[in-house]
């Protein structure tokens, strides 16, 4: 089958398209097989390529964690799906029966893979997952929405709905709109009716986020966000900060939050090492949490939304899986307003 792999970490020079891996088959009685029609692209490809400490790839390593595609072939203990089902797929694989899995936290599971960094990914003509991990999608659902959605929605799901627990009477700010969490988050607490906040360097960036319901815009480049935070909400501050950006935002997040606040981070894109005032944390009574990827209860609630045509990811653009690496650079560029979509086979 076609693939777009790498054989060893570095930079995009890493990235080969193949025509000759062979095709992954269904392994386990609950295992299913899919055609893969289209893939995203997430940061995560990019630490992949980079080398994630304790991650080990073999080369003809498959990168991709988000998909969508058609059920080929399914495992005798498979009731859930059928061959031919219209699918997308939730890229974290836990083992569902640790103490976290069994108290429905499947992001901690002591086993936890994502596709793309611990098992064979997404960016192939096939890809082998648990029945357990996906999920049927109408056919008015294009396949490259489906593909875009799963990763990015349900981590900004599980920040905003599960950790933060966003009320329509909070002011949410979120740092770096353009990516595809940080859409997913504008989208979600637009529809919970917050007051949502952005910052970007780019004023273009921003002005698309103004048309997917943002209230405030700020540009980092030329505002001091948390100044401007301050003087806009009369000192106050924002109740909810959704962070992914880490050491280049860290401060200035905290800085615009208000009493009781709130901050999610679900990375750190900018830097990993970060400082926080501990007078400040008390005083104020804040709350600071982590989040990663989604629990299994989490997926089947934002494919109810897709399924009812909402949280449409923002789609940047489209590249053939033969120019994978042009994709690849468009991400690896930043200047990307959404999710980077991979088409792999025709629809
Ligand atoms: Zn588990």
């Amino acid at each position: 089958m076609r693939a777009l792999t790498v054989d060893a970490h570095g930079g995009l020079d890493q990235l080969r398209f193949r025509r000759d891996v062979p095709a992954p088959e269904i392994a386990l009685p609950d295992d299913v097989r899919i055609r893969v029609h289209a893939a995203a692209l997430n940061r995560l490809d990019l630490w992949v390529i980079q080398g994630v400490p304790g991650v080990r790839i073999s080369p003809g390593w498959i990168l991709g964690s988000d998909c969508a595609g058609v059920v080929d072939a399914v495992g005798p203990a498979v009731t859930s799906v059928g061959i031919g089902d219209r699918v997308t797929v939730n890229p974290g694989v836990s083992d569902r029966t640790c103490e976290y899995c069994r108290t429905g936290d499947n992001p901690l599971c002591l086993r936890y893979g994502i596709l793309g960094e611990h098992r064979p990914g997404t960016l192939a003509d096939f890809v082998v997952v648990p029945a357990a991990n996906v999920l049927t999608i109408p056919s008015d659902v294009p396949f490259s929405t489906a593909a875009a959605f799963p990763l990015a929605t349900l981590s900004a799901w599980r920040m905003l709905m599960s950790r933060a627990k966003v009320r329509e009477s909070d002011q949410v700010l979120i740092r770096g709109i353009g990516g595809g969490v940080a859409l997913a988050a504008l989208l979600i607490a637009k529809s919970l009716g917050a007051r949502v906040w952005v910052t970007s360097g780019s004023d273009a960036k921003l002005d698309r986020a103004r048309v997917l319901g943002a209230d405030e815009l700020l540009n980092h480049r030329t505002e001091d966000v948390a100044k401007e935070v301050r003087a806009r909400t009369a000192k106050r501050g924002v109740d909810v900060v959704i962070d992914c950006v880490g050491e280049a935002t860290w401060a200035s997040s905290l800085g615009s939050l208000g009493k009781r606040g709130r901050l999610v981070t679900c990375g750190g894109t900018s830097g990993h090492m970060v400082q926080t005032d501990v007078r400040r944390l008390f005083w104020n009574q804040w709350t600071i949490m982590g989040s990663t990827m989604g629990s299994d209860e989490e997926f089947a609630l934002i494919v109810d939304q897709l399924r009812k045509g909402r949280l449409y990811p923002v789609i940047d653009s489209e590249f053939p899986l033969e120019q994978g690496h042009k994709a690849f650079e468009r991400l690896h560029s930043g200047e990307q307003f959404g999710k980077i979509v991979v088409t792999v086979a025709e629809s």
